[in-house]
């Protein structure tokens, strides 16, 4: 963070000082809310949560280093007393990214916020100094701890914020405005929660309306609902995507041998060849929305494409490829899934398997409200018109439906295997398996299918 004093910290938040001796030491390190990421000059912020609440572990933050605590009661240590400290946070979150010299780029989606926000910190790092969420944490927590770990170095703060409803977006936008917004798409993802699509794209679309006339749009122009948000912005528009009329797209899109997109990237400044590390189609759209940003911030297509070849990811279970010393990939996107993802995953598994035998272990993916049914029966028709080998359906209903949707498309008998949960797919994988075969696993984050991949890699 940037160095301030706890007077002016205390003024920002509208707190109460409580037990400090001199306001005007400051807050060098970061802010955090887990006492064991406390550090010398840190500020702690203790929330109350279900379980534990922060302010018990008030002496020993400031054991470990910690400056003070911001908290909403006196606990016998410095402390910066509010009533709210998520507020709090909110509010020098907002007061610091006022005093950075960074750009801030904002990106929001259904699917694929942490994917892309990976790629463009990647690119971007390149060219300056990057702070960005880690993780997923994009919410009104996350964020401004994310904005207070940038310091006067930080030339570019890239911010990921994940919308529950409508307004939420916004409130975050008041938190750190950004200068360039960017919008994945509007899926299915939440789509119970929000009540349908146009609801989605009302709440994503939060995000282009909080940005300046000097700032940019940056939109999906394959995804109707994403493009039409370029009638809800004063901020100049650019497009990206494989359509002809996006300044930014790919053209001889294909996946290599490996199931690795490769593409060639044109941006209004040139154009250059991208053969990605990350496995699965659905990150084409990712790395154009990527390069969309890197060049609005000045960079030329050849670095762009040198940095998208080159950028891994950075974040746990999402088409993360290990190969066993006998031979058998497993592919674990345990994190979550979508339809969307499911059939990006089911492709890229396609294309890894050529001429070896591949595995499709799926659950369910959550959220669908009415669409449920159809959605389960398309990914189990999928898997059997790219002829994966073996499907194993694991859990409830929704497995029953994906394994119904393989017999509908013409597959019968034992290439599609239902079984209810975790351990039950861990116990037949490892009696079937052989040298060679390929497996994917993926449902939604709640069924927990990365113990599937994680017993694999244990036992190879
Ligand atoms: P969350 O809402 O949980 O933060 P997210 O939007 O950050 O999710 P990722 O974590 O990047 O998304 O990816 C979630 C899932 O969506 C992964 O399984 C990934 O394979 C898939 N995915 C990534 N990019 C896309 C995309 N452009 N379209 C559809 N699915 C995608
Ligand atoms: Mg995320």
């Amino acid at each position: 963070m940037i160095a301030l004093s706890l007077a002016e910290i205390a003024a920002v938040v509208g707190g109460q000082t409580h037990d400090i001796p001199d306001p005007s030491v400051q807050v060098t390190g970061p802010v955090v809310r887990d006492s064991r990421e406390v550090g010398p000059g840190s500020l702690f912020a203790a929330f109350v949560g279900e379980r534990v609440d922060g302010h018990d572990f008030a002496q020993a933050v400031v054991d470990a280093g910690a400056v003070a605590v911001l908290g909403s009661r006196p606990v016998g240590v410095p402390a910066i007393v509010v009533e709210d400290v998520q507020a709090a946070l909110g509010a020098l979150a907002r007061h610091v990214v006022q005093r950075l010299g960074a750009t801030l780029v904002a990106l929001t989606g259904s699917a694929g916020k942490t994917s892309t926000k990976d790629l463009i910190a990647q690119v971007l790092r390149r060219k300056a100094p990057t702070v960005f969420t880690p993780g997923s944490l994009n919410n009104e927590i996350g964020l401004p701890l994310t904005a207070l770990s940038a310091t006067e170095e930080t030339r570019f703060l890239v911010l990921e914020m994940g919308a529950r409803g409508i307004g939420h977006i916004r409130y975050l936008t008041s938190l750190t405005p950004p200068r360039i917004g960017l919008v994945l798409n509007v899926g299915s993802a939440h789509i119970g929660e929000f009540g349908g699509r146009e609801q989605i794209a009302q709440a994503k679309g939060e995000l282009v309306e909080a940005l300046p006339e000097d700032g940019t749009a940056i939109l999906n122009a394959d995804d109707p609902f994403v493009r039409a948000m370029a009638s809800r912005t004063k901020a100049k528009v650019l497009l990206f995507g494989e359509s002809g009329e996006a300044d930014v797209r790919a053209e001889n899109v294909r996946l290599t041998d490996t199931g690795q997109p490769s593409f060639r990237l044109h941006t209004p400044s040139g154009a250059s060849d991208v053969t990605m590390r990350l496995y699965g189609e659905h990150h084409v759209s990712n790395a154009l929305a990527a390069a969309a940003v890197a060049h609005e911030l000045g960079m030329s297509a050849d670095e762009i494409a040198v940095a998208l070849s080159e950028a891994g990811s950075l974040s746990r279970w999402r088409m993360e490829v290990t190969e066993r010393p006998d031979g058998v990939t497993v592919v674990n996107d345990a994190y979550n899934a979508n339809p969307e993802s499911m059939k990006a995953a089911l492709r890229a598994l396609a294309a890894m398997g050529k001429g070896r035998r591949t595995w499709a272990v799926l659950g369910k993916m959550a959220e669908l409200g009415d669409e449920a049914l159809a959605e389960h029966d398309a990914v189990g028709r999928l898997a059997v018109r790219l002829n994966v080998s073996k499907l194993v359906a694991v859990g409830g209903r929704e497995a029953a439906w994906l394994q119904l949707g393989a017999y509908n498309e013409g597959s019968w008998g034992e290439e599609s295997v239902h079984v209810s949960d975790a351990q039950a797919a861990i116990d037949l994988l490892r009696s079937e398996l052989r040298p060679g075969d390929v497996v994917l696993v993926k449902a939604s984050r709640s069924v927990g299918l990365e113990s599937v991949a994680q017993a694999l890699l244990e036992t190879g």
